[in-house]
């Protein structure tokens, strides 16, 4: 392999900028010329695609969002879009392709190395962790201490006031950043996409909590949950439980921006380095990930058919047992 380029897709997600420079910083090392796309899959498109060296990756280790930027691009979803992409690649003399992103990213890099000669290999990079294959996405671990630094001053002013707050996190389909940030940051409750919620068992869960003098609760409730967000919880709560003046807060976007933390960073940094030298081992149509302390290669097809990760049921008990 020559010639490799790297592109970041969809959601951007902090770690992606530490996954670029071990990206590049892998392949100058094997002696291959080395390329970033900008914008995801548009760049391919678009032909915006620059030689990067060394020095192109200096003092972005600890950035959020990713210098090459990111994009959803339709056009790569028509045929003729892959193909003016393809011809760009060829264009550049490039046969090898990292592409960091979530599932959305991933099919598009199946379909794209099953049709055409090129080497494509993927990195998970999402905060939502709803990807088979890896423990950890990159961005995930950032993502929850962002939410648990947000959720740790709520909890100031909450018990400064005597309030219940709602706090709906990201994740979309999947619990896993909810989950965790209650836990780390002691939540009454927390509401997933993958439990059945029971209100009236939220209820009594947060009477028994005013009745042991808690001056204060916090429920945690995921984006994605069926029944509701938090604004919708909260107001079905406020209809028949009143102990507490009722708040909503909905983190949004700052959950996908900062600096990426250490395990973050080091996650990126791994997979950056084992995409690159899969790409030089010949894999392609695989993902790179983590498993146990692993890193683990799983094909793109697995990663995108299986059920895509485990939330942790022991996790949930011990969630309802420690926030008593
Ligand atoms: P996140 O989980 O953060 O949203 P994602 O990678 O799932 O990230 P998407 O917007 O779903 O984000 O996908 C990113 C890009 O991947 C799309 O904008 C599109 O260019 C490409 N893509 C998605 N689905 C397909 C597909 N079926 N065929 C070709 N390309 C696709």
């Amino acid at each position: 392999i020559k010639n490799i380029a790297v592109l970041t897709s969809g959601g951007d997600a902090p770690g992606m900028n530490a996954c670029i420079r071990a990206v590049i910083r892998t392949g100058i090392y094997h002696g291959i010329n080395m390329f970033g796309v900008m914008q995801g899959y548009q760049g391919l498109i678009n032909n915006n695609i620059k030689p990067m060296d060394s020095y192109s990756v200096c003092n972005i280790l600890q950035l959020g969002g990713t210098i090459l930027k990111t994009a959803r691009c339709l056009d790569f979803k028509t045929p003729e879009g892959m193909q003016i992409a393809y011809d760009n690649l060829q264009k550049n003399d490039i046969n090898g392709l990292v592409v960091i992103g979530g599932d959305g990213t991933f099919t598009g890099a199946k379909l794209f190395s099953e049709k055409y000669n090129v080497k494509v290999i993927g990195v998970p990079g999402t905060i939502d962790n709803d990807l088979a294959g890896s423990d950890f996405t990159l961005g995930y671990d950032t993502a929850i201490n962002t939410v648990i630094e947000a959720v740790d001053k709520i909890r100031d002013t909450a018990d400064a006031h005597d309030r219940l707050f709602f706090v709906e996190v990201m994740g979309r389909g999947s619990g896993c950043i909810a989950l965790r940030s209650a836990i780390a940051s002691g939540a009454e409750a927390v509401l997933l996409p993958e439990k059945e919620t029971s209100i009236e068992d939220l209820i009594q869960k947060l009477k028994l909590g005013a009745s042991t003098k808690k001056s204060s609760s916090i429920v945690i409730v995921a984006e994605g949950h069926k029944q509701g967000g938090a604004f919708d919880v909260a107001k079905r709560v406020k209809e028949t439980f009143n102990h507490y003046d009722t708040k909503v807060t909905i983190l949004g976007h700052l959950q996908r921006g900062g600096s990426p933390s250490s395990f973050d960073r080091i996650l990126g940094s791994r997979l950056g380095f084992a995409a690159v030298n899969a790409l030089v081992a010949g894999e392609s149509g695989k993902m790179v990930g983590l498993k146990g302390n692993d890193i683990a290669l799983t094909s793109l097809n697995e990663a995108l058919t299986k059920h895509s990760y485990k939330l942790e049921d022991d996790l949930m008990e011990m969630t309802k047992v420690l926030s008593i």
